[in-house]
């Protein structure tokens, strides 16, 4: 492991002129919020640096990407200085643009999971922070030290703050902690608006959206007496709704609410054999181990994993395994 300022003083060589950033796929607030935080403030310091992606963004976080993001498949990009693999601690979280991250001179980590190991040239990897826009604050700091500029503005808040509140739930899960609340302070102070972010990414939602939620609440099934809940969102289910799977996040959350509830399953059909399994749970299990069990990683309350197979036995498969799972942890 290193240090934020070992990184600092890395990324503020002279020769490193061009760095690419390495979100997962699927880019919660988090993945988005925190690189483009370090992506402004590299493009601030001189550097090229852009964001590589390989999907659509959410259209609810959409207004974080100020130009930095870039297609790997509308771009040719020779060979980056340095790569930074952001929130997430392997190439699999982005294979489309593995072969892309591999060329990088210099590979980095920077990152929150607990799933995480420093295999990078550089890692960076506390699992006691909330979100990777955490890191990132630290990160941003050593890097003002380090150039003796100001380079923290609104818009890098912005970002932080919505990587912050994404990742804690607006600082409602168990991995909040006093420094998310310091640093959302600290950026209030510069003039963050943080009630607009929250507006953008929470009550900005297509009706499409609201009708997936409904439509997965509705085939959503109770079991282990009531201590787990699954659900899907199927292809004909996205088409039914005119939605698209980015507006099944949220559900996983919504079924946790339910009274008894602590682990929740979100099944989402991708392909006919690809299902994305997202697993959420309350106050004491721990779902990144069962998503482990599946090749799959996460947090100890927000984990998931891909199952090739059908829905169907996708469904079958979690039953058993979260049911399991809680048998354990009542003995
Ligand atoms: P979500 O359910 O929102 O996709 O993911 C919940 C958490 O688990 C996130 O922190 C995410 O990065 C992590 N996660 C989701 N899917 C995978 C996966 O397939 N592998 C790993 N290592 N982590 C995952
Ligand atoms: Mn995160």
């Amino acid at each position: 492991m290193n240090t934020l300022k070992e990184i600092a003083k890395m990324l503020l060589k002279a020769q490193n002129e061009k760095i690419l950033l390495f979100p997962h796929v699927n880019m919660d607030g988090d993945a988005l919020g925190s690189s483009a935080a370090l992506c402004s403030v590299l493009q601030k310091l001189g550097k090229t640096a852009y964001i590589l992606t390989e999907d659509d963004t959410a259209y609810n976080i959409e207004f974080l990407d100020r130009g930095y993001c870039v297609r790997v498949d509308e771009t040719t990009v020779g060979t980056p200085d340095v790569c930074i693999c952001m929130d997430c601690g392997s190439t699999d979280r982005f294979a489309a643009r593995a072969e892309v991250f591999e060329n990088g001179a210099v590979s980095v980590c920077i990152d929150h999971h607990i799933t995480s190991k420093p295999i990078f040239d550089m890692n960076y990897i506390d699992g006691s922070a909330a979100a990777t826009g955490e890191i990132v604050y630290d990160l941003i700091k050593e890097l003002e030290n380090a150039s003796g500029r100001t380079l923290f503005d609104a818009e890098i808040g912005e970002a932080i703050f919505a990587a912050i509140a994404t990742d804690t739930g607006n600082f409602q899960y168990s991995n909040t902690t006093e420094k998310s609340h310091l640093i959302a302070a600290a950026l209030l102070k510069i003039g963050t608006d943080e009630s607009g972010v929250c507006v953008k990414i929470y009550q900005n939602a297509k009706l499409s959206r609201i009708k997936l939620n409904a439509a997965a609440v509705d085939n959503m099934k109770l079991f282990a007496d009531g201590r787990a809940a699954i659900a899907t969102v199927t292809q004909d289910m996205i088409d039914a709704c005119d939605a698209e799977m980015s507006e099944a996040d949220g559900i996983a959350e919504t079924m946790r609410n339910i009274r008894g509830v602590e682990i929740s399953v979100l099944l989402k059909e991708y392909g006919r054999d690809e299902v994305k399994v997202s697993m959420r749970a309350k106050s004491y299990a721990d779902v990144a181990k069962i998503a482990a069990g599946f090749g799959g990683g996460g947090h100890v309350r927000a984990a998931g994993c891909t199952l090739r197979m059908k829905i169907s036995e996708a469904e079958k498969i979690m039953t058993e395994a979260v049911s399991e799972a809680l048998q354990k942890e009542m003995q």
